[in-house]
């Protein structure tokens, strides 16, 4: 998308480069052209002596005067405007653009480093430029190396992850942090691999771990009683309060 630049110099009173301008000016290829105003015996032999010259800089011009075309000096042409080479610089740094291409955005004019700063893709996390291989999240542009579980930085850039209060884990962190927690073992019941519990009330135990307080015996599809924290099999809720 970078435009360059075309040079026609004067030299010994031939034109070099005139037919190249000619061409890119005929079909009008996105292209700026770099001339020198030619002194009052060569007017008329190029196209580009078609309209009175003005600086499309304006007040800013940085030669104090719109129309100033002393032979010798230089000026850029790019597609209905046409500055003093000097003046047509980058809209954010100012510097000349020369001889270098620029970027043309809107009415702008930008110089490449100025270009990618302004409108180049930044992570949300780290805020750098994004060149390559980024990761979108919710709309939004990160690096994979910036991609990471809230808790444990591991990357999440390929990796299963979950999200809680907009804000990515990985399967791991993510059960242990809010995953329902087994009353029995106190691991996290993270449904992955479905894993069967089973819940009661406000509690909950993985199937391997709904068990007899007493005998152990399990009590997945058994009738159970609690009794205060445990939970027991009907025979010993029995036994133990007879
Ligand atoms: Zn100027
Ligand atoms: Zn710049
Ligand atoms: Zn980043
Ligand atoms: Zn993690
Ligand atoms: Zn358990
Ligand atoms: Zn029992």
């Amino acid at each position: 998308m970078a435009t360059s630049v075309l040079t026609s110099k004067m030299d010994n009173l031939r034109i070099v480069g005139d037919d190249r301008t000619r061409k890119a000016r005929e079909t009008g290829e996105d292209i700026a052209i770099l001339s020198t105003f030619l002194p009052p015996s060569l007017v008329g032999q190029t196209p580009s002596s078609q309209r009175p010259f003005e600086c499309a800089l304006g007040k800013e011009c940085r030669l104090g005067d719109v129309k100033l075309a002393k032979p010798g000096t230089k000026k850029m042409e790019y597609k209905t405007r046409q500055w003093h080479e000097q003046c047509f610089c980058c809209c954010v740094c100012k510097t000349a653009i020369g001889t270098k291409s620029f970027i043309p955005r809107e009415q702008e004019i930008y110089c490449a480093t100025c270009y990618e700063e302004k409108f180049a893709t930044r992570c949300v996390k780290c805020n750098k430029i994004i060149t390559s291989g980024g990761v979108t999240y919710k709309n939004e542009p990160w690096h994979r190396e910036c991609f990471t579980c809230t808790n444990c930085s591991t990357s999440l850039a390929g990796q299963r992850f979950t999200s809680r209060d907009e804000k990515p884990y990985c399967a791991e962190c993510f059960g242990e942090l809010f995953a329902k927690r087994c009353t029995a073992c106190c691991k996290p019941i993270t449904g992955i691999g479905g894993t069967r519990f089973i819940s009661f009330e406000d509690r909950h135990w993985h199937n391997d771990c709904f068990i007899c307080a007493s005998c152990r015996s399990s009590l997945v599809g058994r009738g159970f009683i609690t009794d205060a924290e445990d939970i027991l099999c009907t025979e010993c809720a029995k036994q133990k309060l007879m």
